[in-house]
């Protein structure tokens, strides 16, 4: 092209029509990309669930990473939020800051941009381009049914725990990029897109609602983000550290005590955990098999100042983790603390 790029062109070439591929069905969206403002008809009985997630270069992917890594990366991080709920995804804007028009860079990111958006069939209606550092921000919108959605607040005494997926995973990619161990290229290939490429769990949240009593996804660690639903439900939870399922990649990166170190605290899971009672195990089963996604009961929830809550700071007093001997760990850190 032998013009730069005007704002619009750019708009027009790298960010229209995207998320609105075969097979979605959006019925919600009426206006999306080019006017000032999106429109949406949200259906009767619906509530609109909304979330947004900033990731800066350097910061949340490392500064050399692909452009389509990090826009799969962006958008999987954001929806993760509506899975945690139990919403469906409905849309999604995006605010992009770059440093400079890069027509390469713009292409993959928007190729990046596009899969994922197609694969949890959330189209992208409406957002900002301005120049300066790299960063982007994404806000989803998804619905969710007006009688019931998952939240934090919720979780009771006697229920059990319950994760999705394998945990330390996250951890386990940052130690390869950081010190690039040897492994098999099919277990690189994993993890990397584990970290690049997390699948957040959208249909596994809708298939909870009704079922899960409190939930949440994993980004800042487990023993953080069980730590909040604990919170938030006023109850307190013990973990068998002997059952957190993880993964044989993430086992062949990881010391068996960095991995569950990592399994416990180490951020960018994106797997669901939440909580239920004990009667559901059998239909969680079914669920599990159904949409091909592992849960495992990992523990269950007590009465503060019953198995609730040892130690005296922060958001992982509520949370007690045990070996299957009934010793009770000391973990250091509890999550991920921006400040
Ligand atoms: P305005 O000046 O009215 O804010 P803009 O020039 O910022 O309009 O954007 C024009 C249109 O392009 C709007 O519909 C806006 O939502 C959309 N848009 C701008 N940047 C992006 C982007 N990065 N991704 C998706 N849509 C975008
Ligand atoms: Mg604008």
């Amino acid at each position: 092209m032998s013009h730069p790029l005007t704002e619009f062109e750019l708009i027009q070439q790298y960010f229209s029509d995207i998320g609105f591929g075969a097979g979605s069905s959006n019925a919600v969206v009426d206006l999306g990309v080019g006017d000032d403002c999106a429109l949406l008809s949200i259906p009767p009985k619906k509530r609109l669930a909304v979330s947004m997630d900033t990731l800066l270069a350097g910061r949340h992917f490392p500064a050399s990473a692909q452009a389509d890594d990090i826009a799969q990366r962006a958008l999987a991080v954001s929806v993760s939020d509506l899975a945690a709920m139990g919403a469906q995804p409905i849309g999604f804007t995006l605010a992009l800051s770059i440093p400079s028009v890069d027509q390469s860079w713009l292409q993959k990111f928007s190729q990046g941009l596009r899969a994922s958006a197609d694969y949890y069939q959330i189209p992208l209606i409406g957002g900002d381009t301005t120049q300066g550092p790299l960063s982007l921000t994404i806000q989803v919108h998804g619905l969710v049914p007006q009688m019931s959605c998952l939240r934090r607040a919720g979780a009771r005494p006697n229920d059990l725990v319950f994760v999705s997926g394998c945990l330390g995973d996250g951890a386990a990619a940052l130690e390869l990029l950081q010190n690039k161990p040897t492994i098999s290229v099919a277990q690189q290939e994993y993890l990397l897109s584990r970290f690049y490429r997390p699948k957040a769990r959208i249909a596994l949240g809708q298939a909870l609602l009704g079922l899960a009593t409190a939930a949440i996804d994993i980004s800042d660690g487990l023993l953080a983000d069980l730590g909040h639903i604990a919170r938030a439900s006023a109850v307190g939870a013990t973990i068998n550290s002997d059952s957190l399922p993880v993964s044989e990649a993430a086992a062949s990166v990881l010391s068996p005590d960095k991995l569950q170190r990592g399994a416990l605290t180490g951020g960018d899971d994106y797997e669901l955990c939440f909580t239920a009672g004990a009667e559901h195990r059998g239909k969680l089963a079914e669920i599990a098999n159904k949409l091909n996604v592992p849960i495992t009961a990992i523990g269950s929830i007590g009465v503060i100042g019953n198995n609730g809550v040892i130690g005296n700071s922060g958001v992982g007093d509520r949370v007690v983790c045990q070996d299957a001997q009934g010793n009770t760990l000391e973990v250091e850190t509890a999550g991920y603390q921006h400040f």
